[in-house]
Parts: C-alpha cells; sequence; structure tokens
C-alpha cells in the first residue's frame, strides 16, 4: 500500500524538456478576467519556454454548459491574440477514455464499487457534521465486494497513512495529511466520469507539464495528485495563483462592474490594455508598468508570481488604454474604429482622418472617439440652445465669416482673431459659442481645424441653425 507521496520536485522555473501548459475553460460562464489571466500567464509561459500551450473545453457539466458561453471564450482568447496549439480538446469528447482509466484502476483493485445511496450518503455527512468531523465519506465499501447489478459508483482507494506534498510554484511546499482526504468518486452512479478523473486522464493524455491556476484549485490538486498517483503517472508542476480582487480588496464580482473580458471589448479598451493590466495582477518584472508582449514573453519565466492577492484597477486600465491608443497609426486606428462606426462616419473616413489625431489624444477608449465621431461626419446636426448674447456675436461674426476666407484651418484661425480684435472681445468670447454651434460640445480639437473639417457649407450651416434655433431654455 503506498504510503502517500511527494509530487516530483521539478521545478518550476527551470523546466527540462518541452513545456506543455493548457487553458481549460469549463463553458458555463462567459470569459471573466480572471480566466483570462490564467489563459495569459499559461500562453506566455509556453511561449517563454518555446512550448505548447493547448486550449481544453471542460463541458461534462451538460446541464450549466451553454454554446453562448463557448462562443464567447473563443471569441474572448482571439480577441486577446491567446491562439492556442493544435486542436481544442472537448473533454466531452473524452467520456469513453475516462471511463476505461476508472475500469483500469478497478481492476487493479486501486478503485472500488460503492453502493451507497444518496440517502445514505447524506445521513452520514449529517451525522459526521453532528459530531464535529468534517463530512467526508466513510469507506464503507472499501473493503467489501459489492455484487454485481447494482447501481454502483466507482470510488478511489486513497492512501490512507501518509502525506501528500505539492511543492507549488507559487504557494510554495504545502503538506496535507491524506487522513483529511477521503476515497473521491470517480465514476458516477449513471457511469459518467467526475470532473476530478477527467481534469488529470485529459492533463496527463495531453502532455501537461505545467498547470497555472487559480488557487481555488489548490484542494482539487490534492485531489487530482491521489489520482495521478494511482494511475501511475507523473502529476504535472502546479502554480496556484491568487484569486483577483477588486481595488477595494474584496473579491472581483459582478457588482463591481464588468468582469467579463467581452465587456471591455465592447467598452473599447483595446486588447493589449487589458492584457497589460491582466499581466500584472500577480506578476511584475520589476516596477515596468506598460510592456509590450515581446517583452512580457521574454520576462515570463514562472518567476515573480506573487502570492498575496492581485487588486484590479480600473483606473489603471483607462490609463493603459489611453497610452496604448495614443500610439496607433491612423490606419490602425481606423480598422479598430470602423467595425464600430455607422455608415455615414465611414462614408466620410477622410473628414474623420483629419481629427483623429486630436480626438485619439484625449481619448480614453474606442468608444470615446466613436461617440464624437458622427459629429463631424453626420451632415445633420441638432442645434444647441444657445443664448441671446452668444447668438448676437454668431450673428455678428458670420457676416463678415461669409466673405472668402480661405477654407484652411490657418486662414481661419487668422480671420477668427482678427475679427474678435476689431469687436474688442476676446478669442474666448466667439470660440465659446462658436464651438457650441459647430459641435454641441463644451470642448473639441480646434476650432479652426474643426470648421476645415465641416467644411464652408456644413460650418454655416450650423452657425445658421444655432442662431435661428429656439430652445425651451433659451
Ligand atoms: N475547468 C476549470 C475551471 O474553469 C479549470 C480546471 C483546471 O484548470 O484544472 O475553473
Amino acid at each position: 500500500m503506498n504510503d502517500g507521496f511527494k509530487q516530483l520536485a521539478m521545478s518550476f522555473f527551470n523546466p527540462t524538456g518541452t513545456v506543455v501548459t493548457r487553458f481549460a475553460p469549463s463553458p458555463t460562464g462567459f470569459l471573466h478576467l480572471g480566466g483570462a489571466r490564467t489563459a495569459l500567464f499559461n500562453w506566455l509561459y509556453a511561449r517563454h519556454y518555446k512550448g505548447k500551450f493547448f486550449l481544453r473545453l471542460e463541458d461534462t457539466d451538460l446541464e450549466r454548459s451553454k454554446s453562448v458561453f463557448q462562443e464567447d471564450i473563443l471569441e474572448s482568447l482571439r480577441w486577446l491574440d491567446l491562439m492556442w496549439d493544435d486542436a481544442i480538446v472537448i473533454q466531452s469528447a473524452r467520456k469513453t477514455r475516462h471511463q476505461a482509466i476508472a475500469k483500469q484502476l478497478l481492476n487493479e483493485g486501486k478503485a472500488y464499487r460503492c453502493l451507497c445511496t444518496s440517502e445514505e450518503l447524506a445521513e452520514m455527512k449529517a451525522q459526521a457534521l453532528s459530531q464535529g468531523f468534517p463530512p467526508l465519506y466513510d469507506r464503507r465499501w472499501r473493503e467489501k465486494e459489492a455484487p454485481e447489478g447494482m447501481p454502483y459508483t466507482l470510488r478511489l482507494k486513497v492512501p490512507l497513512h501518509g502525506k501528500t506534498i505539492l511543492e507549488d510554484g507559487v504557494q510554495g511546499t504545502i503538506t496535507v495529511d491524506q487522513s483529511t482526504l477521503d476515497d473521491m468518486v470517480l465514476l458516477r452512479s449513471d457511469g459518467t466520469p467526475t470532473y476530478m478523473l477527467a481534469v488529470v486522464v485529459d492533463d496527463h493524455d495531453m502532455g501537461v507539464t505545467h498547470i497555472l491556476r487559480g488557487d481555488d484549485h489548490l484542494t482539487n490538486a490534492f485531489r487530482q495528485l491521489q489520482i495521478y498517483n494511482a494511475c501511475g503517472w507523473n502529476p504535472p508542476h502546479m502554480a496556484h495563483i491568487p484569486l483577483i480582487h477588486d481595488a477595494s480588496g474584496g473579491k472581483l464580482s459582478k457588482r463591481h462592474g464588468a468582469v467579463s473580458v467581452s465587456s471591455y471589448r465592447d467598452l473599447g479598451i483595446l486588447p493589449q490594455a487589458l492584457e497589460n493590466a491582466l499581466l500584472r495582477l500577480g506578476w511584475a518584472h520589476g516596477n515596468e508598468e506598460r510592456i509590450s508582449r515581446d517583452q512580457a514573453i521574454e520576462w515570463f519565466d514562472g518567476k515573480n508570481l506573487n502570492r498575496a492577492p492581485a487588486r484590479f484597477d480600473l483606473e489603471k486600465v483607462w490609463s493603459l488604454n489611453a497610452h496604448y491608443l495614443r500610439q496607433k497609426s491612423p490606419d490602425v486606428l481606423w480598422a479598430l474604429l470602423e467595425p464600430l462606426l455607422d455608415e455615414e462616419t465611414k462614408r466620410n473616413r477622410e473628414k474623420a482622418f483629419i481629427l483623429l489625431p486630436a480626438l485619439q489624444q484625449r481619448a480614453k477608449t474606442l468608444d470615446d472617439i466613436v461617440s464624437v465621431l458622427p459629429i463631424y461626419t453626420h451632415e445633420h446636426f441638432n442645434p444647441p440652445g444657445l443664448d441671446q448674447k452668444d447668438k448676437a456675436i454668431l450673428s455678428l461674426f458670420m457676416d463678415t465669416f461669409k466673405a472668402d476666407t480661405p477654407w484652411t484651418p490657418e486662414a481661419l484661425e487668422e480671420s477668427m482673431r482678427a475679427w474678435a480684435s476689431s469687436q474688442a472681445i476676446s478669442f474666448g468670447a466667439l470660440a465659446k459659442p462658436l464651438r457650441l454651434a459647430l459641435t454641441g460640445q463644451p470642448v473639441s480639437p480646434s476650432l479652426p481645424e474643426v470648421m476645415a473639417t465641416l467644411g464652408k457649407r456644413w460650418t454655416l450651416q450650423r452657425i445658421e441653425q444655432a442662431i435661428f434655433f429656439e430652445s425651451d431654455e433659451a
């Protein structure tokens, strides 16, 4: 009888042989930030060591697994450009293999049939709890020969004595006494494999050498190690990273804002910015804040993973996003914007291009640009309500302005300044109502540029509209 065992203490940090990592999401929800970080860390670790990164969909919970979630996970990974090697492994398709391993363990005397009914198990649990014991299965069928032909669950004969030691890449050495583990179910009474069995068999068959995942799987790790042990397989190296917390230190949840990757995409966040923010959640390279993908691959060697819970700071995502947005060339930026733009804006691409550099400078998200572009690219414009004084300034200005000022930003600026000083008013006194009339906004790119973009006809049209528009408030 095996007396517990120690996971092979090969280093997480200096792997020998080909590294194989995987991301194994369950399609029971949208890809959230925690999952995306796990995918990113596994991807980077594999790329750093020139290994493989596989994707496995753990869809064995047929009731909760949905194709909409599966699509979202794949789409979000593609959007983040975390592409996997080889074909996706679908866990449910490997059921026969899982069952075969379970049967093999039964034949080898490492697993046994248990005929307990769910009522018996519930009673066992209640009794243990009432006596102050952990609610573990009492192994009543472990040494009995269960008669054939009755419905049974298949349980693993977990070693009763000794310890299991995990050399975790993040948590360090963790030792668990065998007495705290129970004989876990491998096959349910309907013959379906349990998640615990499926994960181990799949990781083994896929040749996974390293697993990075959330520390909510730490307890599972010790149970999975029992299955590796029974099968006589080398377990992969594991690193359990602390879950992500929100800025105030609580668990990141929907109540505190967006948690799905797709909601960040829909907010106009660039994948690069989200990736960079995720990268810093539980990992650091000195104090580097902006880390390119090439640098990340170079630096992500499995060291410097942090044991303290990481805090997700939304402000940081915005500021990283603003930074990466500013770096885009007009063509690249346009390609990112295009899917989000309406037809009229797309048709008026030249107008948009004049203002893009200015809009890009102050935008925090793609959405900040998408929401203002129609002001400059749609002919139709709802006039703002101006007060009488502003209207008076605009009508006076219009008369001079209608003359033949050449329609270039420089000439327009000069004639505006000349007009303001001829009227002995400040440039601001003209600019404020003019900006409102042309854009409906209190801030905008520089006015001469706005006018050059709109063109003479639209500019005059908007000023006239503003002068003659009677709003309720004005
Ligand atoms: N399917 C599990 C989850 O989505 C992950 C399993 C694993 O990484 O071992 O949480």
